[in-house]
């Protein structure tokens, strides 16, 4: 198999970063496809921890090409303050292992801006972005407005849409918003330093990847977030700005659906969720804090606590089905270890029915109750674990619950946040 995608079949932070990064060991070229730095992963090596918000997992395996392709929407600052951080740790040896494309947009200051200010408007009924200017980013680029980063090395061209954007921007942040408006100087001359900055990682990562596919490299596509937070299939308007799913690594990257050979869905063994928006198997109470503390749920990006709660079969079996997910890989199993007994939401009930798959309207989705199906749990701790032969019977139940519940084998088990701390049962490539 050449190429295989990696995505997130919950509501993100399923341990992405994790799995990329393993995966990544056995693959030549590692492509993000969409979404920009409000994306967080978090990769222990070595006991040193790394979080990465735009440059893909794979840069912590010297050599191999990492691509930023033309779905992005890219904060050249973060960007910037990114590449610093890893030469710093010694990665990113040679420009040529960072790819990132002339087509992704960029992300201007009066992007955050305007996040910033209308997420603040909203008050309670936030939609819970993370403030760094990617929905409005992506507005820009559909509304046929935004700026490339090609655009950054036309000097006239770049100046030109800068101040049309900047004079539109800047209206509806004082009128509008009654924000300051921003300094046209002060933009220019921030970004004509990450024109310097980026030139030599700029390319035509389109041409590349059809470069890399001719001679069979093997191409591993990671995905952001989680199904449930793509635009169009997930719990909209409570939803990132771009679509998550599988598909997207074509339509995103520049090449065509039949090169993708296979799909890796991340789910974690519980449910987790940042922000608002609905959650039925979510646990309010005491065993809700006590996941987010074992599974150390806060934000990668924002440090914000994430909501808790039972597995939910119903949302991976969506996932699955939206993205054509050949094997799971089953993160966190550990932080289970002493919940006894433990629960699985299988279905859903909605006006009296029972539904495997979630609804598509917002007004149904806050009236489903959960169905529970109750399993043993364990006590034994999992982090030694390296074959399924090592794992205590009822944590292989639950294992073999989830993906007969979901429908999809199991393709990895992840035990703790190491490397070596995972159960590889198929070759990905
Ligand atoms: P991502 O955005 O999908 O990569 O998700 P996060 O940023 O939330 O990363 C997941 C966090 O959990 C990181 O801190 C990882 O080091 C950690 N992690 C990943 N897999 C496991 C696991 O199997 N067990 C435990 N205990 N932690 C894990």
């Amino acid at each position: 198999m050449p190429a295989a995608v990696v995505t997130g079949t919950q509501w993100g932070d399923e341990g992405k970063g994790k799995i990329v990064d393993l995966l990544a060991a056995d693959a030549d070229v590692v492509v993000r496809f969409h979404g920009g730095n409000n994306a967080g992963h978090t990769l222990v090596v070595d006991g040193q921890k790394t979080v990465l918000n735009l440059v893909p997992a794979g840069v912590l395996h010297p050599g191999r090409i990492c691509v930023m392709g033309p779905g992005m929407v890219i904060d050249p600052e973060v960007l910037v303050g990114e590449i610093d951080a890893l030469r710093r740790r010694g990665y990113l040896g040679d420009d040529r292992w960072l790819r990132i494309s002339e087509q992704a947009h960029l992300i201007m200051p009066y992007h955050r801006a305007i996040d910033r200010a209308r997420e603040r408007l909203r008050g309670p009924g936030n939609i819970g972005t993370t403030g760094r200017g990617i929905g409005p980013a992506y507005e820009d680029k559909m509304a046929r407005t935004g700026i490339r980063v090609g655009d950054l090395f036309d000097e006239g061209g770049f100046r030109d849409a800068l101040e049309r954007n900047l004079r539109e921007k800047n209206a509806y942040l004082q009128a509008l918003l009654g924000e300051p408006a921003l300094s046209f100087d002060d933009i220019h001359e921030r970004y004509r330093g990450y024109r310097e900055r980026l030139r030599p990682f700029a390319a035509d990562t389109t041409a590349e990847l059809r470069a890399a596919f001719a001679a069979g490299r093997r191409v591993l596509f990671e995905g952001a977030q989680g199904a449930l937070l793509d635009v169009d299939h997930g719990t909209y308007p409570f939803v990132t700005s771009s679509s998550t799913l599988a598909g997207a690594a074509s339509a995103g990257a520049g090449v065509p659906p039949r090169a993708i050979g296979r799909v890796v869905g991340i789910a974690k063994a519980y449910t987790t969720r940042v922000g608002s928006g609905p959650f039925p198997s979510e646990l309010a109470d005491a065993l809700g804090d006590r996941l987010r503390a074992d599974g150390d749920e806060y934000g990668a990006t924002t440090g914000r606590p994430r909501r808790c709660g039972w597995f939910d079969a119903v949302v991976v079996r969506h996932a699955i089905a939206l993205s054509g997910v050949d094997g799971l890989a089953l993160t966190k199993l550990d932080v289970l270890t002493g919940i006894d007994p433990l629960r699985v939401c299988v279905a859903y009930e909605l006006d009296g029915k029972r539904r495997e798959f979630p609804p598509g309207t917002q007004g149904a989705w806050e009236r489903v109750r959960p169905v529970y199906e109750e399993l043993p749990g364990w006590r034994e701790n999992l982090g030694a674990a390296r074959a399924l032969t090592d794992l205590p019977p009822d944590a292989r139940r639950y294992v073999d619950r989830l993906s007969a519940l979901v429908g999809a084998p199991v393709m990895l088990l992840s035990i703790g946040p190491q490397r070596e701390q995972t159960i590889r049962l198929v070759d990905i490539f």
